[in-house]
């Protein structure tokens, strides 16, 4: 196997991956501000450095990963204001959701996933130190870093500074500030909002200062690789280096690596377009977990996403496809022991399914492998050169695709049970889905693969839509 490539927002360019203790991979992912419901694009930017996460395992690191729940800022302030209860309590149906959207998408949990509230001192020691360091200054109670003292400031983002003007409003905040591209490490409490008290004065943290603080915490203070979404680069990466390595005079993370934004057919997604989904809203449509992880896991990283419901639709048929494979080979009868030939054709379906992720995580790649491989297995099972022999080894090649995008196992529907989405979303199933069915089915007894066929009549019936063949060798379905 190869080096593993991975772009580096830092170096612009792809570098191998070694990490900095041998055979650990210490990972920082920005985690979502837990003030609404998390969206697809938020869950695009998930699934990628989960992607990431299950790649490192699988070519045999250990993981020390990190992901922060930023639970104060603003908008949760104001939000759990008007609601009239704390922002604690306000906080806890959101996280509560998104741990079990995470779920449903099978993005496994990071070693640990914490609370910017919890780690409060640790923020306020932060501080400290870089207030000993001369690099903050403090104008009514908030305490703001002095931008003009780190020199290395916007060698992540590459972003010209110079147009911003002393004065001009980069930040969403009305703290006074001797420099517009300085930032608020600790806001001074306003009156009613819920402040902590601490050595460096009553406040709150600002956003940039949590996450250098919790990265440092547990993974030390040069850590070998952090995510986001590409508008996290600046400023909250920035001001994270700029915090982590003033505080330490050592290098905060070796590799930046960047999700591109997903958009909607086309365009931004804002609820003012009425483009704006949750997961729940496509759950509600009737889409199950898997056809929305593996959709967002087929786009590399670095690309933009555009999520459409056609998109949406061949997911859900590329998801069918994969798990009638799998029930094929572990339900029908093949001519006795191996075939030499399939063995090197299966090994070279797990070689391209890693060339294609070393290449930076190139998802569009890997998959391209194992739709291969299934084209030509089914092939050989039709003309008879598929063996009983066979079956164990593709199996396997299909657990290892599996042990990264995590959509084989057919447990949508108790998942969606789980969340409140009807019988397995049998009521809401589209009509769409139905004939991605159907058409599966068809495609199946046309190459003689009945157990395939069969057991798509099946889940259909068992969904209450039954199939009536037709005399021309066609077929209509309906509800019962
Ligand atoms: P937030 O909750 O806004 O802090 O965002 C959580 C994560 O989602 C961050 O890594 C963001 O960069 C990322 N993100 C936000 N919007 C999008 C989008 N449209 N597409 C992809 N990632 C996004
Ligand atoms: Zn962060």
């Amino acid at each position: 196997m190869g080096d593993i490539l991975l772009e580096n927002t830092l170096s612009g360019r792809k570098e191998p991956f070694v990490p900095l203790h041998d055979g650990e991979v210490r990972m920082y992912t920005c985690g979502p501000t837990v003030y609404d419901s998390a969206h697809i694009g938020n869950f695009r930017t998930f699934v990628f450095q989960d992607i990431l996460r299950r790649f490192l395992l699988l070519r045999g690191f250990k993981m020390l990963h990190v992901m922060n729940l930023t639970d104060v800022d603003d908008r949760i302030i104001q939000n759990a204001a008007a609601a009239g209860i704390t922002i604690f309590e306000y906080t806890r149906k959101h996280t509560q959701a998104f741990l079990e959207d995470m779920a449903a998408l099978n993005i496994e949990s990071p070693e640990h996933l914490i609370r910017a509230t919890d780690h409060i001192e640790d923020m306020v020691a932060l501080i400290e130190r870089l207030a000993e360091k001369s690099i903050t200054y403090s104008t009514d109670g908030s305490i703001y870093y002095r931008i003009a003292k780190f020199p290395g400031y916007g060698k992540l983002s590459k972003i010209d500074l110079t147009g911003i003007q002393a004065g001009a409003r980069v930040e969403l905040d009305r703290y006074e500030k001797a420099d517009a591209r300085d930032f608020a490490l600790w806001k001074a409490p306003k009156p009613g909002e819920h402040f902590w008290q601490t050595r460096i004065g009553p406040g709150r943290p600002g956003w940039h200062i949590e996450c250098s603080a919790m990265a440092m915490k547990y993974l030390g203070e040069t850590i070998d690789i952090h995510t986001g979404g590409v508008d996290l680069a600046f400023p909250h990466h920035e001001n994270e280096i700029a915090q982590s390595e003033a505080a330490t005079g050592k290098p905060f993370a070796h590799f930046w690596l960047h999700a591109e934004h997903l958009i909607v057919e086309g365009e931004k997604m804002s609820k003012s377009l009425g483009n704006f989904f949750t997961l729940r809203d496509l759950f509600a449509k009737g889409y199950k977990p898997s056809t929305i992880r593996f959709l967002l896991a087929s786009v590399p990283y670095r690309r933009q996403f555009n999520f459409t419901f056609d998109s949406l639709q061949q997911a859900a048929s590329s998801v069918e496809r994969l798990r009638n494979f799998v029930y094929r080979l572990q339900n029908e009868k093949f001519p006795d022991g191996p075939n030499p030939a399939m063995a090197s054709r299966i090994q070279q379906a797990e070689d391209d399914l890693h060339h294609g992720l070393e290449d930076d995580l190139n998802t569009a790649q890997a998959l391209a492998a194992i739709f291969d491989l299934v084209r030509d297995v089914n092939t050989a099972i039709d003309r008879g050169e598929f063996h009983a022999g066979d079956a164990p080894r593709t199996l396997i090649a299909m657990t290892i695709f599996d042990a990264i995008f995590a959509v084989l196992p057919d447990d949508d529907a108790e998942k969606l049970r789980a969340l409140g989405f009807g019988a397995a979303g049998a009521a809401e199933v589209g009509d769409a889905e139905i004939e991605t069915l159907v058409a599966e089915r068809q495609a199946a007894r046309k190459r003689r693969d009945f157990s395939t066929a069969d057991r798509i009549r099946a889940q259909l019936d068992e969904r209450g839509i039954i199939l009536e063949d037709t005399k021309d060798g066609g077929v209509r379905w309906k509800r019962k």
